[in-house]
C-alpha cells in the first residue's frame, strides 16, 4: 500500500513535469519565457484556472475544450502528461523500490518505498532522479522535434552539467554498466560517458555530413536534433547502453513507418527514442544479458 501511494505520488510529480515540458516545448522555439507567464488559452487568451491546470485530469474534466471560449485543446498535452506520469510510476517500482534490480548490478536489497524513500537511501533516490531527468530532457527534445523546430544547443550544456555531476561521485554508481577493456582502467565511467555521447552524436552526424548536399532542410534538422538527443542519452548511460538503445530505436522507427502508412499521423523519431530509453531503463538487466559483447 505504501509502495503504491508513493509510486502514485511520484507519478503525479512526473505528470506535473510533463505539463511543464509541454510549456517548454511550446515556448522555447518561440523565444518566450518559460517561467513568468501563466498558461493561457492560445485562442481567447484567458488564463487557465489552477484547477483546470491539473495534469491529465484537467483536460479530462474540460473534455478537451477551453472553459471560456470552447476552443478544442489538443489531447497531446494530456498524453504527454500521462506518459511522463506512467514513466515515473513504473520507474519507481522497477528501480527505486527494488534496490535498482533493473540494473546489471543491483545497488541495494529490494526494500520498498519505506526503506528507499521514507528512510532515504540517497544512492537509489539520486539514481531514480538521474534517469527521470534523462527522460524529461528527451521528452522535451522529442516535443520540439515533433513541432518541426530545432532543439536548442543549450540542452547539450544542461545535460553535460548533469553528467559532470554524475561523474563527481567517487563510486560512479550512476554508470552501472561499464565498458570492459577500455585503455585506462581507473577512468572507466568518464570514458563511458564520453564514448557514449560521441557514439550517440556520430551515429547521426556522419549521415548528416555524407548527405549534406542532397538532403532537404527538414531532413538536416531531424538529423541534427537526433544527434543532440542521442548524445544526451549516450552521455547519461554510457557506451554499451546507447548502442543497444540505438538498435531498439531503429526497430521502433521502422515500426513507426509501417504504422504511418496506415494512420498517416507523424510521430517524431525522438519521441520513439524516449520510449525505447524507458524500455531500456526498465529492462536493462535482461537486455544486458541478451545483447552483450
Ligand atoms: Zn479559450
Amino acid at each position: 500500500m505504501l509502495d503504491f501511494v508513493t509510486a502514485l505520488w511520484l507519478g503525479f510529480i512526473g505528470a506535473c513535469i510533463g505539463s511543464f515540458l509541454n510549456v517548454v516545448a511550446y515556448r522555447i522555439p518561440l523565444g518566450l519565457s518559460v517561467v513568468w507567464k501563466p498558461s493561457h488559452c492560445p485562442k481567447c487568451g484567458h488564463n487557465i484556472r489552477p484547477r483546470d491546470n491539473m495534469p491529465v485530469l484537467g483536460w479530462l474534466l474540460l473534455r478537451g475544450r477551453c472553459r471560456d471560449c470552447g476552443a478544442p485543446i489538443s489531447p497531446r498535452y494530456a498524453i504527454v502528461e500521462a506518459a511522463m506520469g506512467t514513466a515515473f510510476f513504473v520507474l519507481a517500482y522497477v528501480e527505486l523500490f527494488s534496490g535498482a534490480a533493473n540494473l546489471p548490478a543491483a545497488l541495494a536489497d529490494p526494500a520498498g518505498a519505506l526503506d528507499s524513500v521514507v528512510f532515504p537511501n540517497w544512492e537509489l533516490i539520486i539514481l531514480y532522479a538521474y534517469h527521470a531527468t534523462l527522460l524529461s530532457l528527451l521528452m522535451a527534445a522529442g516535443l520540439i522535434d515533433q513541432d518541426s523546430q530545432r532543439v536548442p544547443r543549450n540542452f547539450l550544456f544542461l545535460a553535460g552539467a548533469v553528467v559532470c555531476g554524475a561523474l563527481a561521485s567517487e563510486s560512479w554508481f550512476l554508470y552501472p554498466e561499464r565498458t570492459r577493456n577500455i585503455l585506462i582502467n581507473q577512468w572507466k565511467a568518464p570514458c563511458d560517458a564520453a564514448f557514449g555521447a560521441s557514439w550517440g552524436a556520430l551515429a547521426w552526424l556522419l549521415p548528416l555530413a555524407a548527405l549534406r548536399r542532397r538532403s532537404s532542410d527538414s531532413m538536416k534538422r531531424f538529423l541534427r536534433n537526433a544527434a543532440i538527443a542521442s548524445a544526451i542519452a549516450g552521455g547519461f548511460l554510457g557506451l554499451r547502453p546507447i548502442v543497444r538503445i540505438f538498435a531498439l530505436w531503429l526497430v521502433g522507427i521502422l515500426a513507426n513507418r509501417g504504422l504511418k502508412a496506415v494512420s498517416k499521423s507523424r510521430l517524431s523519431p525522438l519521441l520513439i527514442l524516449w520510449g525505447v530509453t524507458l524500455l531500456h531503463l526498465a529492462c536493462w538487466r535482461p537486455l544486458a544479458r541478451l545483447l552483450s559483447w
